[in-house]
């Protein structure tokens, strides 16, 4: 059974890189759930949720990697060798990201790796993060009448390389990621660049979760609002006219007041 390139391929497992959503545990896919209630290996970084991890079968094993994790210095390294490790001894890994992994996750970085190392894998895709907290925080990311476009930034650039800003002068939706202790340059960024300092903008902190919390403002003022606010990462900043035309639903505004209470409502 051998196909000749070493006892090892014999057994050789698999590794899913499966997105795990903004946090709540019911935003998981059909698929991701069924992956995550079955593991026997688990690897998770800081970005998924409790609730999520506590679906984690009792007996699997877990391995928190990222850059957070305790004793972990593979700040460069894509991937964990404990989970190529794994995969190479006939595993089925479960590599959870959270939102998306291909948004931000370094998912393709850990795709490479996996194929380097001729490691089976596949992908499968989660809620990012920026859907996630405008559906939660009813802001409508595109909008017939003001936001013909969506653009996902980073708002920290790779080390070494320049940050980079997407055309200001266009008028649709701009979501950063990783921006929370951007804020203040984001803004100001984008307020050099040509952006109205009125342009409409929103952050929305660990969204989906029970804390979620949406400050909203402008560019101007967004930065001082968030401070005051005294907002947690994981957070997002979306900037455009679509946060000028949040919808809330009455019910749920009645109904748990998750929503209320942040500066700027
Ligand atoms: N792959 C992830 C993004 C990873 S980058 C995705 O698709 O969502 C990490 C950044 O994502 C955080 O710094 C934050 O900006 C954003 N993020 C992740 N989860 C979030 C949440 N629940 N609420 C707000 N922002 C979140």
């Amino acid at each position: 059974m051998s196909s000749g390139d070493g006892v090892r391929s014999i057994r050789r497992g698999k590794v899913w890189l499966v997105g795990a959503g903004p946090g709540a545990p019911d935003l998981l896919t059909v698929r991701a759930h069924r992956l995550v209630c079955g593991a026997r290996v688990v690897a998770y970084d800081e970005l998924v949720s409790a609730a999520v991890l506590a679906l984690v079968p009792a007996e699997a094993e877990r391995i928190p990697v990222g850059r957070r994790a305790k004793g972990c210095r593979h700040h460069e390294a894509r991937i964990h060798p404990l989970v190529v490790e794994r995969a190479l001894d006939g595993h089925e890994v479960v590599r959870l990201k959270g939102g998306d992994p291909f948004v931000f996750g370094r998912g393709g970085e850990e795709a490479e790796e996996l194929a380097a190392a001729r490691v089976p894998f596949e992908v499968v895709p989660g809620i990012s993060a920026a859907l996630g907290a405008a559906a939660s925080a009813g802001i409508p990311l595109t909008h017939r009448e003001c936001a013909a476009s969506v653009t996902l930034v980073t708002a920290h650039a790779a080390a070494g390389q320049p940050d980079v800003l997407p055309d200001v002068t266009a008028d649709g939706t701009l979501v950063f990621y990783m921006g929370l202790t951007r804020v203040e340059d984001t803004c100001a960024a984008l307020v050099a660049g040509g952006r109205s300092p009125r342009t409409p903008a929103a952050v929305v902190s660990r969204a989906t979760l029970p804390d979620e919390r949406v400050v909203v403002g402008t560019l101007a003022d967004m930065a001082v609002l968030v401070r005051e606010a005294g907002v947690e990462a994981p957070a997002l900043l979306l900037v455009g006219e679509v946060v000028a035309r949040r919808v809330e639903s009455v019910a749920r505004r009645e109904a748990d007041g998750r929503t209320s209470g942040a500066a700027g409502e």
